[in-house]
């Protein structure tokens, strides 16, 4: 059973319920009896910033300069990919071919000038106490993004102090293949300390980061922070959906909580 989570508060017990199902699921068609929590494993636009409007907005521009036609919310479809493969899409759908080397430098270059311009750079309200409550937890906090921006340690030690090193984190630079393929988390899971899938969880928001995240093995919780419908988040396989990661954040002791204590007797 896959679902969203309920919005309301009070139902401690159904939520329990509910989860307790949800993670029986898991472990059963992954042949786990349980989990053995040694990590959380979170992507980073869409999650930890709030950077997905700045992206949206700078590919759509990008793709208008060059009369290249895009479909409503489509660059929120494609989130996670590489650029490269995004382009191609785009070139495809129009002129019936990939872009050529030179094609891509140039239009990936033009999308990267504008999301400079239109980034605020603000952190998702909530993110950093996630973080925070994961480190106090005991689990190892790590990072897999198909993001290729230099200097983004800095960055993220500025937000988020303390939480993530260069161990503990896979970029664009780190993997041949990019999300949706699960390359990124596979190798999260070996930085992680070569942990297995039922050692950690994945917090995503996007439908191919999450397919990624599934393929992988990875017991996957979508936060929808963009435009897209929560179904779109269940069929790319997320097992539950919060609104926000506040919502999350509210809801993550119980979370922990189940992972920690339900067990697989089939
Ligand atoms: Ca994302």
């Amino acid at each position: 059973m896959k679902t969203a989570w309920p919005h309301s508060s009070g139902l401690a017990v159904f939520l329990f319920i509910m989860i307790e199902k949800i993670i029986k699921d898991y472990l059963e068609s992954h042949h786990y009896s349980r989990f053995d929590m040694k990590a959380v494993i979170f992507d980073m636009d869409g999650v930890l910033y709030d950077s997905m409007p700045a992206h949206d907005k700078s590919w759509q521009q990008t793709m208008d300069e060059l009369n290249l036609r895009h479909e409503p919310n489509e660059f929120y479809l494609h989130e996670g990919r590489i650029g490269k493969s995004t382009i191609d899409i785009i070139f495809q759908r129009n002129l019936q071919r990939d872009a050529t080397e030179e094609e891509e430098k140039r239009i990936y270059a033009r999308k990267s000038e504008l999301f400079q311009q239109y980034n605020s750079g603000a952190t998702m309200t909530g993110a950093k106490e996630v973080l925070e409550y994961v480190k106090a937890a005991g689990l190892l906090p790590i990072l897999v993004t198909g993001s290729g921006q230099p200097a983004l340690l800095g960055r993220l030690d500025t937000h988020f102090p303390g939480i993530f090193s260069r161990k503990t984190m896979v970029t664009a630079f780190d993997v041949v293949n990019g999300k949706p393929h699960p390359e990124p988390f596979l190798l999260g899971l070996k930085k992680g300390g070569n942990l297995s899938p039922n050692q950690a969880i994945v917090i995503e928001n996007a439908p191919l980061g999450i397919e990624a995240a599934v393929k992988a093995g990875i017991f996957t919780i979508a936060v929808n922070t963009g435009p897209l419908p929560d179904s779109v988040l269940t069929d790319a396989g997320a097992s539950l959906v919060f609104g926000s990661m506040q919502k999350l954040l509210q809801e993550f002791p119980g979370i922990l909580n189940a992972v920690n204590t339900i067990f697989n007797q089939a």
